[in-house]
């Protein structure tokens, strides 16, 4: 969003207005948050922070569990904005309602254990206890996209408060209506007003959020933004997480069951049409079943219906410039000799539409050149290509630098994870596609231009807290041997552990003795 030459216009795109996608009507106009807005928002979630961080996490996980009640509750409610405001199909919709669900559950039982001191064995210092705790950062700042706008911001919100933290959220400014209802349901559950902040608005109010004095970011969202994100966190210096883009690949070999390949390929694919950080975007197949294959999965493309109604199986894409995007993938690969196999072009018309929809789209007969096949997408398109075998496949596979998620289908499931341990990728499913989402106890993380660090899974939680390591001497002794002045005896102890750590068991023990004692 920039601003414009009139005042009129000035003051219009100072404001953040959603339009329902499924309905008639505006959902929210809202002035965007600048930096005054976001520092009282980060210095409220601080105040209320104290208090949350005090608790133990076993009490602070009970609160958590209330949640759940709260969101059980009121799960339609939460669907219908998600619908409104992307209009995406209702199972969708409800499908991030349940996917958050079931992290805090996780979490309820995970947390206390993992947030747990933990002892350190004393070595050679056996006059020493050393032990490791867990702290929160303080207040964390999370900058979210829009593809999956109740998910993104919960993924950031739930580890962030089970580790003790407080949190604002920059979500996407195409989808702020779904994320400010996220502190309004942590209250009914309970939580003190403020812990959780919601800041509505553009890149700016993202820029301001870096600068608002918080205490870790976690941004999700392009590679490209990620990079302008990490600049300016240097600048304090934060610590970051990058949850970024992807191009991801999914490897069919010869031996795979074709049919069930083809349907998850295409559920990987044109999930939520496509606009999934993890979707299936390139798929490399063996020469033999690659005819069978590409058959297979443009029956399955073309049996889905596209729309924004109630019996939708791929919805709209978010924005027109989205659409565009796609638009320009798909075009520039037909020129330069690419071929649909199903879907393709949209008439010009519809990318003027409030909810822009693009077919789903299986084109073959790509070059690595083309953008389609090297830049991420972002909607409802896949490329197949014919390989040789599994070799070139992994080649090909690994070859853009970007390592969000893969996938491999073969009848083989050992030979499935031997391949899978070659990909380029933070997390592949054998057989499977986009279920990591479906275990929370799964991290989800990225390698190369898909970013690092972690959300979900107990990783997701220890992204959110510092450590602190505590050591405590037991004896009290006049001085330690190897402190000033040094002498033959701070020496022999230093050549004595060396000896003990050289050899094993009871000849080490032995050796370190002589050393300690006798000097040999
Ligand atoms: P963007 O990178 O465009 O935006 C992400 C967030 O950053 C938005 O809230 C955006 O605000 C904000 N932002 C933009 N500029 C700045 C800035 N200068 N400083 C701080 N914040 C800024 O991504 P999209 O929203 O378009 O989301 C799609 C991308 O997200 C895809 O690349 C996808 O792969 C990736 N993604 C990655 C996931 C993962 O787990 N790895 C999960 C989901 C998506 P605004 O919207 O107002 O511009």
């Amino acid at each position: 969003m920039s601003a414009t030459g009139s005042v009129e216009a000035m003051v219009e795109s100072e404001r953040l207005e959603i339009r329902s996608r499924i309905g008639a009507g505006v959902l929210m106009s809202e002035r965007i948050a600048g930096p005054s807005e976001v520092n009282a928002a980060v210095q409220k979630s601080r105040a209320a922070q104290e208090e949350w961080a005090a608790r133990t996490p076993r009490v602070r996980a009970r609160a958590m569990g209330r949640l759940v009640a709260v969101l059980a509750r009121r799960a339609d409610e939460i669907a219908e904005r998600v619908r409104d405001e992307t209009g995406k199909p209702r199972a969708e919709a409800l499908t991030e309602v349940a996917v958050s669900a079931d992290l805090i559950q996780y979490y309820v039982r995970a947390a206390p254990k993992a947030l747990a001191p933990r002892r350190v064995g004393s070595g050679w210092v056996v006059n020493k206890r050393g032990w490791v705790e867990h702290e929160p950062y303080g207040v964390v700042g999370a900058i979210t996209p829009w593809n999956y706008p109740f998910i993104m911001v919960m993924d950031a919100v739930i580890p962030a408060l089970f580790a003790g933290n407080g949190i604002v959220v920059k979500p996407s400014e195409y989808t702020p209506w779904t994320a400010l209802l996220v502190p309004e349901l942590c209250r009914e559950a309970g939580l003190t007003d403020g812990l959780v902040g919601i800041v509505a608005g553009d890149g700016s109010t993202g820029a301001a959020l870096i600068d608002a004095g918080v205490d870790k970011v976690s941004f999700t969202g392009s590679t490209a933004t990620g990079r302008k994100v990490m600049a300016a966190a240097a600048q304090h210096p934060l610590p970051v997480v990058m949850e970024l883009g992807g191009k991801d690949p999914a490897i069919v070999l010869a031996d795979a069951d074709l049919d069930r390949a083809a349907r998850g390929v295409a559920y990987g694919a044109f999930f939520n049409a496509g606009q999934t950080c993890i979707s299936v975007e390139r798929v490399f197949v063996e020469g033999e079943v690659y005819d069978d294959f590409v058959a297979r999965l443009a029956d399955e493309a073309r049996s889905l219906r596209t729309g924004t109604g109630t019996d939708a199986d791929v919805g709209p894409m978010i924005t027109a410039e989205q659409l565009e995007v796609v638009e320009r993938h798909v075009s520039d690969a037909l020129a330069q000799g690419a071929r649909a196999v199903v879907g393709g072009p949209v008439e010009a018309a519809s990318l003027e539409s409030d909810a822009p929809l693009y077919p789903p789209t299986v084109l073959v007969d790509v070059t690595p050149e083309m953008a389609v096949q090297c830049e991420e997408t972002f909607g409802p398109v896949v490329t197949v290509v014919r390989v040789s075998g599994e070799e070139e496949a992994v080649a090909r596979a690994n070859a853009l630098g970007y390592g969000l998620f893969a996938s491999v289908w073969t009848g083989d499931r050992e030979r499935g994870l031997v391949v899978a341990r070659r990909l380029l990728a933070g997390g592949v499913s054998v057989n499977d596609v986009l279920s990591h989402y479906a275990l929370p106890g799964l991290p989800m993380g990225g390698r190369g231009q898909s970013g690092f660090g972690y959300r979900r899974g107990v990783q997701g939680l220890m992204e959110m807290v510092r450590v602190r390591t505590l050591l405590v001497d037991r004896l009290g002794l006049r001085r330690e041997v190897w402190w000033f002045p040094y002498g033959g005896s701070s020496e022999r102890l230093v050549e004595a552990v060396i000896q003990w750590r050289a050899r094993r068991g009871i000849s080490g023990i032995v050796g370190a003795f002589k050393k300690l004692i006798r000097g040999e």
